[in-house]
């Protein structure tokens, strides 16, 4: 199936001084697709995200969204980086806003709604995440899958032509994973494009269309998920699926 694609990265390379932590870096992520990606602790997968929203420089490569290269600074990369949205593994809420101002704030700020509009908006968020009775609580009043939930809602709000998550769950107590990963589930379905770091074995086989193994900066495998889960081709991926399976 040829996709139309929304984020591509060509030859990329970055340093951290002597660190090569991206290494000719080709992938392709097409408009609504979901990507998994896995590998070891420290392979690179955080800065890859990073990366893909130029929150990192790029030593060589290039990066395109939807066809267009990523500006190197100023107001054109922050309107393009609004165009994809970030969801972390801390959830990074405004601890002294209510729920509902943390979904409006850069809405109004970056979207420039106006408070009215921005504030209808995050209600119909809140409650497509499953928090439409919170959104007068403060992020502390929350469990932590709500508080991620709060955050997803956060960046659906800026009408991202991409989502990236980084690790969402893993600061995660076990019983609150899935309501999490049910809300990703749902955007995957809705066709919401999205690059997903994740241990989460059961979310990759059943959301991703492609799952993409990274070890020591640079991409080893990328496959569709039942391939690669069942007929793993490096030993680096046999060897991380041993452990964690
Ligand atoms: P992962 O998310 O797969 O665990 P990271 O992208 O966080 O990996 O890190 C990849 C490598 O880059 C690691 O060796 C890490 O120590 C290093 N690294 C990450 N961020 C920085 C930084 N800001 N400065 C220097 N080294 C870094
Ligand atoms: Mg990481």
């Amino acid at each position: 199936m040829a996709v139309d694609p929304l984020i591509e990265l060509r030859d990329v390379n970055k340093y951290y001084g002597e660190l090569h932590v991206l290494q000719d870096i080709d992938l392709t992520v097409g408009k609504g697709e979901v990507v998994v990606v896995i590998g070891p602790s420290g392979s690179g997968k955080s800065t890859l995200c990073r990366t893909i929203n130029r929150l990192e420089t790029i030593q060589s490569g290039t990066i395109r969204l939807d066809g267009k290269p990523l500006p190197e600074e100023g107001k054109a990369l922050a309107q393009l980086r609004a165009e994809v949205g970030m969801v972390f593994q801390s959830f990074n809420l405004f601890a002294h806003k209510t729920v509902l101002q943390n979904v409006s704030l850069a809405q109004v700020k970056v979207r420039k709604r106006k408070k009215e509009e921005s504030d209808r908006r995050s209600r119909e968020l809140l409650d497509r995440v499953g928090l439409a009775a919170h959104a007068d609580k403060f992020p502390a009043q929350l469990s932590g899958g709500q508080q991620q939930r709060v955050a997803i809602a956060r960046a659906l709000a800026m009408d991202p032509k991409a989502l990236l998550f980084d690790e969402p769950t893993s600061a995660l107590d076990p019983e609150m994973i899935n309501e999490v990963l049910e809300v990703m589930q749902q955007l995957a379905r809705d066709g919401m494009t999205m690059v997903v770091v994740t241990h989460e074995m059961g979310f990759a086989r059943t959301a991703a269309d492609r799952v993409v193994f990274m070890a020591d900066g640079k991409i080893v495998e990328d496959r569709a998920p039942e391939d690669f889960f069942t007929h793993p081709e490096s030993e680096r991926a046999r060897d991380f699926l041993s452990k964690i399976l």
